[in-house]
């Protein structure tokens, strides 16, 4: 049997391709004395969390922009969380406010999210924004799965007429995900089937897969007998795994890699793959933002 040359689909050139994309747009913005602003909640003292929000606001130091952190006690009470939303929501400085997940877990996350204001709601997790994405009228689609669009795009990957199966119905990856790929749109038009916790034998569904998107945060959870040969796969899955390593982790994906070589016509690895995309999304996200602060309109 033939093996199939496998393309790895890093992030990091497509990343890189949109900052560049990015840059007359944010020295526009600058011409009018205006520099996108993200300000990041972090609450309690979680490390993944930690190191999530300064791999974010990293990049956005890197870029010239506005980035803050705001580091709360995890026993904070959620009126007292909802009074910074509240202050950050007036902060003229800032055009992206993101609450970053998760929430210690007496803090209700839906209402807290609730209360970002929908036009600095750079991560596209209130309800409004949701909704107007499942309406075909988006007005800032969620980091990962947009995110993941322009990883396809760029390694030229069609996904219409495709039939995309998603493993994970997170409001973060998977659901809005599902609503990107089945519109009816250039970027969209796939079949889409949504698999969860609740699927009846989860193989024959990833088998069906032309194209198939891993979300369950389960390390390894895709084998190579649940695919079939020539399948697109893109691996969202950020697992730590613990090991005598001197972080004491080890990055793994839901699916593993080095064993879809030769198998999938083109793969993400982890780390490497998404995780630079969602980073550079919600650059993109905050610039946008920014722009309609300013009645600035970009083609
Ligand atoms: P989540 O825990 O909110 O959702 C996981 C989903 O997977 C659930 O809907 C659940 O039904 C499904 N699932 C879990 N186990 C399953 C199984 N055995 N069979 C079928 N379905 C199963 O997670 P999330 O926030 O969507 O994140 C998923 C993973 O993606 C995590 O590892 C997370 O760290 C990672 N992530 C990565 C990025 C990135 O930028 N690369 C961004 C967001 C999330």
């Amino acid at each position: 049997m033939s093996s199939i040359d496998t393309v790895l689909m890093t992030g990091k050139p497509v990343a890189t391709a949109l900052y560049e994309r990015l840059k007359p747009r944010i020295e526009v913005l600058g011409q009018k004395g205006i520099t996108p602003g993200l300000v990041a909640l972090l609450v309690g003292d979680d490390p993944a969390s930690a190191i999530y929000v300064g791999s974010k606001t990293r990049k956005f130091e890197e870029l010239g922009l506005l980035a803050e952190t705001r580091t709360l006690p995890g026993d904070i009470s959620r009126d007292d969380l909802l009074a910074v939303i509240a202050e950050l929501n007036a902060a003229d400085r800032f055009h992206g406010l993101l609450v970053q997940l998760p929430l210690p877990n007496h803090l209700p996350a839906n209402d807290l999210l609730e209360s970002v204001a929908p036009a600095k709601d750079i991560d596209g997790f209130h309800p409004f924004n949701l909704g107007r994405l499942l309406a075909g009228n988006p007005t800032f689609i969620p980091c990962t799965p947009q995110g993941i669009l322009e990883l396809l795009s760029h390694y030229g990957i069609t996904v219409a007429g495709r039939h995309a199966v998603i493993v994970g119905r997170s409001n973060i990856v998977g659901k809005p995900l599902a609503a990107l790929l089945s519109a009816k749109q250039p970027s969209g038009n796939a079949t889409v089937t949504l698999c969860h916790t609740g699927t009846a034998n989860l193989a024959h569904h990833t088998r069906q897969a032309d194209l198939l998107i891993v979300a369950s945060g389960q390390a390894g959870l895709v084998t190579p007998d649940m695919v079939t040969p020539g399948v697109v796969i893109v691996d969202v899955g950020i697992n730590r795994t613990g090991d005598d390593s001197p972080k004491g982790y080890h990055l793994r994906g839901d699916v593993d890699t080095e064993k879809m070589l030769g198998i999938a016509q083109a793969i993400t690895p982890v780390p490497g793959g998404v995780g630079p995309l969602t980073v550079a999304m919600l650059v993109s996200n905050t610039v946008l933002a920014a722009e309609r602060s300013a009645g600035v309109v970009h083609n």
